[in-house]
C-alpha cells in the first residue's frame, strides 16, 4: 500500500455515485421518497469539493457478490420483480417486499445492487490506500432472505466481508439512530469483526428487538448501547467518547466501516434523538482520528450512508463529512449555489420553522447542550463495566 493514494500524490478520498440515483425514489409517500445521493453530491459540488479522480461511478454488485450474504432465491426474486414490474402475494409474504415498508420502485434490483456494488468498490479503495464514501449505502437492516426497514441488499455487510477477505480485522460502527440488525446477524459469530452501535432503545424504536447492552454476540464482538428518546449533544458525546477510544484500544481494528445514518439529527422525522449537525460531524472526526492508518497517513476507513429522512439535514451532514474525510476545511457558510440547491428541495415537513431561519445559510446547527442525564450515565457505565472489550 506504500505510496499509493497519498495526499501528496493526489486523491486520498473517493466518493461514489451513479446517474440512476438521481431518479431514484421509493415513491411520494415513503420516507425515502426524498432526494439523497444526488442532493448530497450536488451540494458538495457547489463547494467545488469533488475534483477529477475523486468521483467514481458505482458498478452493480454481481449475483455472486450479493450471494456472499443473501440467499440465491431472494436475489433472483428481486431481479425478477424488476423485470415483471409486479410483486406476487407469495413474494410479498416470503420476502417482505411489495408493501408500504419496502415498496416496488423503478430499478427494483438495479438500484440496490448498484448501492451494494459501491460498498464493495469502496472496500477495495480502502484496501488500495484511500478513504471511500458511498452515500447510497448503509442499508443495515437487510437480511439474507428478506427485505427489512427500507433495505434490500446489505451493502455494509458486503463491504465488511470484502475487507475480511484480505484478512483485516474490521470494526463496523453504526451512527444511525436504529440498531443495524442485518449487520449484527451477519457477524455475530465472527471474532474478526466487531459491530458497535449507539441506537434508539428497541423498546420504543425499530426493529423492536435486540440491541440490548447484554447482547454481546458469540465472541463479545457486539457492542450495543441503546439510549432513551431525546438524547442531546452532551449526552451523545458522553456515550461516544466513553465507548470508542476504549474499543479501538482493545480491539485494534485493521479497518473501519462507518455507517453514517443521519436520523440522529434533531429534525429527523423518524428519529427520536436530538443531536445537532455539529455533533454528528464531531463524531465523524472522533472516528477518523481513532482509525488505523496506512503508512501514508490515510485512515483505513470506508464510510457508507444510512438512514436520514430530512433531506436538507442529511445533505448538509454528508457534505460536511466529505469535507472531513477528504482533508478539506469546508466553510460553514454554504456557497450561494448550495443554498439554492437546498432551497429548491420540495420539503414542507419542518415543525420548527423558526429554528430553521438560518437553515439555508449555515451548514451547522446550534449545539444542543444540556445536563447528561442519570439514565444515560447509568447505561454507559453498565456497558463499560460488563463488556470485555471496553475494560481499561
Ligand atoms: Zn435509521
Amino acid at each position: 500500500m506504500k505510496g499509493k493514494g497519498s495526499f501528496e500524490e493526489g486523491h486520498a478520498a473517493v466518493i461514489f455515485g451513479a446517474p440512476l440515483f438521481r431518479r431514484h425514489s421509493y415513491g411520494k409517500n415513503h420516507p425515502l421518497g426524498i432526494p439523497r445521493v444526488a442532493l448530497t453530491l450536488d451540494l458538495i459540488r457547489s463547494f467545488g469539493a469533488i475534483e477529477d479522480g475523486e468521483y467514481i461511478e458505482s458498478r452493480q454488485a454481481t449475483v455472486e457478490e450479493l450471494g456472499r450474504f443473501h440467499k440465491r432465491d431472494y436475489i433472483e426474486a428481486v431481479r425478477e420483480c424488476e423485470k415483471t414490474r409486479r410483486i406476487s402475494a407469495s413474494y410479498r409474504e416470503k420476502y417482505n417486499f411489495g408493501n408500504f415498508e419496502n415498496p416496488w420502485f423503478e430499478g427494483f434490483f438495479t438500484t440496490p445492487a448498484t448501492a451494494a456494488g459501491a460498498s464493495i468498490q469502496g472496500a477495495e479503495q480502502v484496501i488500495g490506500g484511500r478513504v471511500a464514501f458511498n452515500p447510497a449505502g448503509g442499508m443495515h437492516h437487510a437480511m439474507p432472505g428478506r427485505a427489512r426497514g427500507f433495505c434490500f441488499f446489505n451493502d455494509g455487510v458486503l463491504g465488511v466481508m470484502r475487507l475480511r477477505s484480505e484478512g483485516m480485522k474490521v470494526l463496523y460502527i453504526d451512527l444511525d439512530a436504529h440498531l443495524p440488525d442485518g449487520v449484527v446477524h451477519a457477524f455475530r459469530d465472527d471474532p474478526g469483526t466487531v459491530v458497535a452501535s449507539i441506537h434508539m432503545d428497541t423498546s420504543y424504536a425499530y426493529p423492536f428487538e435486540g440491541g440490548r447492552i447484554r447482547d454481546r454476540g458469540a465472541h463479545d464482538n457486539l457492542v450495543n448501547l441503546p439510549l432513551p428518546k431525546g438524547i442531546n449533544d452532551s449526552e451523545y458525546r458522553a456515550a461516544f467518547k466513553q465507548v470508542f477510544p476504549r474499543l479501538f484500544r482493545r480491539f485494534r481494528p485493521d479497518a473501519v466501516v462507518l455507517q453514517s445514518g443521519t436520523d440522529i439529527i434533531f429534525s429527523d422525522p423518524l428519529g427520536k434523538f436530538e443531536v445537532s449537525t455539529q455533533l454528528f460531524l464531531e463524531a465523524v472526526r472522533t472516528v477518523t482520528g481513532l482509525c488505523p492508518e496506512n503508512e501514508n497517513g490515510i485512515p483505513r476507513l470506508l464510510v457508507i450512508g444510512g438512514g436520514g429522512y430530512h433531506p436538507l439535514a442529511l445533505a448538509r451532514c454528508w457534505a460536511g463529512m466529505w469535507g472531513l474525510i477528504s482533508g478539506r476545511n469546508l466553510p460553514v457558510k454554504l456557497p450561494e449555489k448550495g443554498s439554492e440547491i437546498l432551497a429548491g428541495v420540495e420539503w414542507d415537513d419542518d415543525e420548527e420553522e423558526d429554528y430553521y431561519g438560518n437553515f439555508f445559510i449555515s451548514r451547522l446547527d446550534e449545539p444542543r447542550e444540556g445536563e447528561v442525564r442519570e439514565d444515560v450515565l447509568e447505561r454507559i457505565d453498565a456497558l463499560i463495566r460488563t463488556h470485555p472489550l471496553l475494560g481499561n
